[in-house]
């Protein structure tokens, strides 16, 4: 078998895990899931029901509903100061599917992809089945990225840089002078950015242009990769989209015509309404999220943990609570889970052990709760 190494992904077992839980009649304060709390606002599912009787029920073009591609495009400019034409635009079944387009169209075997780590461990896994190889590029806290931290380990055989701002799991936000550093150690070294800025609404400082903004050199060798899970609420939609240089999105497209197709025509419906219509609940949300945020900032402060710039995720060091009952961050985790039906996800799983990431996604009422089980746990070691 080809791909008997591939590591399924531990977020979503872990979320498998809960739910089996939870069906034997167990209740989980589930906090593991990168996944907002909300129902998709109101405006969005009524485009989508009337895309259904009013027969948008086709296939549709392969890189997606060129309206929803000037969507995107119009939301590029708008919100990211990038322009693009709706050619180099290609929605797909969500984020991660096209970012396993761009390392199936970007790899061959044996090209280095730099990670910088903690990280999101679905990466890691599209390269190597890219035939890619992860290099890793190690950050301390408080994981803010810097060009050097990549630099040292640019070899003959890197290809990409892979960017994550506002980052999985820490929600570090790269800042706007060391983005033009690293556009600059890419032009130097003739790689290419995938920039993944999935969380670019969900931030709580001012978000910095995105690295394909800062120059047309710049844009040549970058691909911007975002969906419409994270701000909108539409995690089940599965409507991602890249964009980038045409030559690589006309490929990408290609592997999707021969893969999936489209992704779902009623979803692309409801991604045009996300992106054209009112933006009241996703500012409602994202404020929920800032106060769910300091609620945690304040009730966990006796943790170690870097306050996020962005994102919905805390990621809370256990290195000083580790001993030889309890000696790794999973094994924490897992205690936890059994002891206080507390689901939060081990720093294994962003290749940083000694961490946990807790989703703040979650009801403020559960959040309350969690802090209260986790307290005790703690109190317990
Ligand atoms: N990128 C990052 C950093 C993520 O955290 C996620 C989801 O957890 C995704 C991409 C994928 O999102 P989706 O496939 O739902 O669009």
């Amino acid at each position: 078998m080809k791909l008997h190494n591939l590591t399924p992904s531990p977020t979503l077992a872990l979320d498998a895990k809960v739910k089996a839980l939870q069906s034997h009649g167990q209740s989980i304060l589930n906090f593991s899931l990168g996944e907002p709390n909300f129902s998709t606002p109101t405006n969005i599912c009524e485009a989508a029901t009337r895309a259904i009787y009013e027969g948008l029920t086709h296939y549709t073009a392969v890189a997606g509903l060129p309206t929803l591609r000037e969507a995107i495009v119009e939301k590029l400019w708008r919100e990211n100061k990038v322009r693009y034409s709706p050619a180099e635009i290609i929605v797909s079944v969500g984020a991660k599917m096209v970012l396993y387009l761009a390392f199936q169209v970007l790899l061959n075997p044996g090209d280095e992809v730099l990670v910088p780590t903690p990280t999101w461990s679905t990466y890691i896994e599209q390269i190597k089945m890219a035939g890619g190889i992860p290099v890793f590029a190690p950050l301390r806290p408080p994981f803010k990225l810097r060009a050097v931290d990549l630099q040292k380990h640019i070899t003959s055989h890197t290809k990409v840089i892979l960017l994550n701002s506002p980052s999985n799991p820490t929600g570090a936000i790269i800042d706007e002078e060391e983005l033009e550093k690293i556009g600059e150690l890419a032009i130097k070294n003739n790689l290419i950015i995938i920039s993944d800025e999935i969380y670019d609404k969900i931030v709580y400082r001012s978000m910095p242009l995105s690295i394909a903004a800062l120059s047309p050199e710049i844009q040549s060798r970058t691909i911007i990769i975002n969906g419409l899970s994270k701000a909108y609420a539409m995690t089940g939609w599965r409507v991602g989209y890249a964009a980038g240089p045409r030559e690589i999105i006309d490929t990408m497209v290609a592997l999707q015509g021969q893969t999936t197709s489209n992704t779902c025509s009623v979803a692309q419906a409801a991604a045009i309404e996300a992106l054209c219509g009112t933006q009241e609940s996703i500012m409602y949300m994202v404020q929920e999220f800032a106060e769910r945020r300091n609620y945690l900032l304040d009730a966990l402060k006796d943790l170690t943990f870097v306050p996020p710039e962005g994102a919905f995720y805390l990621f809370v060091s256990v290195e000083k609570y580790l001993n030889k009952k309890v000696p790794s961050s999973s094994q924490w985790c897992e205690a936890l889970l059994e002891q206080e039906r507390v689901a939060v996800v081990p720093g294994e799983a962003f290749l940083y052990p000694g961490y946990f990431r807790m989703s703040f996604a979650a009801s403020m009422k559960d959040l309350k709760k969690g802090v209260q089980h986790i307290t005790r746990f703690i109190h317990s070691l």
